[in-house]
């Protein structure tokens, strides 16, 4: 089964795609993740990819494309939910030829809709898991909340370390990575329509202010 997942930054969009992934044992694939890897590894993507991410901006395409495409291509067997990428219309047309040559279908397009300030708000409180980037933690949301040890918040799953990303700390970065996402002109939300109007994949909509374990549910009932 292979799922594209969209949703504005703060929409739980990691959340749930951490879930479908535990339910179905299909690979989680999250651009922004692998990017993280990159430069926690300081490799040479790492340091190219380090100051778009940081201010917001979207890595430009010959660096990204190249590597979700080559991502996606080992995880043709086991099935796959993408998330972050396509995030413009041009990635959503690479994306779609990749597909059509290397012979893999798209299954569904999951789009979590929010409301651009909820999300906004949402963004700051989420925290990364130093051991495994599928274990959602945010301060405000009980179902996934950190537990305290030592005076410290640590990763609800399995008390890892937690820290906030610089980008989601900051307005500036959050305001330009959601311009992208709601620019429907050239912007993720014109990839979305691209996907939706081509029609071959099950478009699956849900209402991302619901609680986590709702929306979850609502997706689960909708996947095959
Ligand atoms: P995310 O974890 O999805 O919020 O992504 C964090 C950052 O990684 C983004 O703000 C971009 O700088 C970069 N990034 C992630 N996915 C893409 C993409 N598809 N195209 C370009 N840049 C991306």
């Amino acid at each position: 089964m292979n799922i594209l997942a969209f949703g504005p930054n703060g929409s739980g969009k990691g959340t749930q795609g951490a879930i479908v992934k535990e339910k179905y044992g299909m690979d989680h694939i999250e651009s922004g993740a692998i990017f993280r890897e990159h430069i926690k590894g300081g490799t040479e993507l790492g340091m190219k990819a380090k100051a778009f991410i940081e201010s917001g901006d979207l890595v430009p395409d010959e660096i990204t494309i190249p590597m979700v495409l080559e991502t996606l291509a080992k995880s043709k067997d086991k099935g796959w939910l993408l998330d972050g990428f396509p995030r413009s219309l041009a990635q959503a047309e690479a994306l779609d030829k990749a597909l059509d040559e290397s012979g893999m279908g798209l299954d569904y397009v999951l789009e979590i809709e929010l409301d651009r300030e909820i999300a906004k708000e949402r963004i700051m409180g989420r925290r990364l898991c130093a051991n495994d980037n599928n274990h959602p933690n945010h301060i405000a949301f009980d179902a996934i909340k950190p537990v305290e040890k030592d005076g410290e918040l640590v990763c609800r799953v399995c008390g890892g370390e937690l820290s906030a990303r610089a980008d989601d700390q900051d307005e500036e970065a959050i305001n330009k990575r959601h311009d992208i996402y709601y620019d429907d002109k050239t912007g993720t939300m014109a990839a979305v329509n691209y996907f939706k109007n081509k029609g071959t994949a099950k478009v699956i909509a849900v209402d991302g202010s619901k609680a986590i374990n709702a929306i979850s549910e609502e997706i689960m009932s909708q996947l095959g």
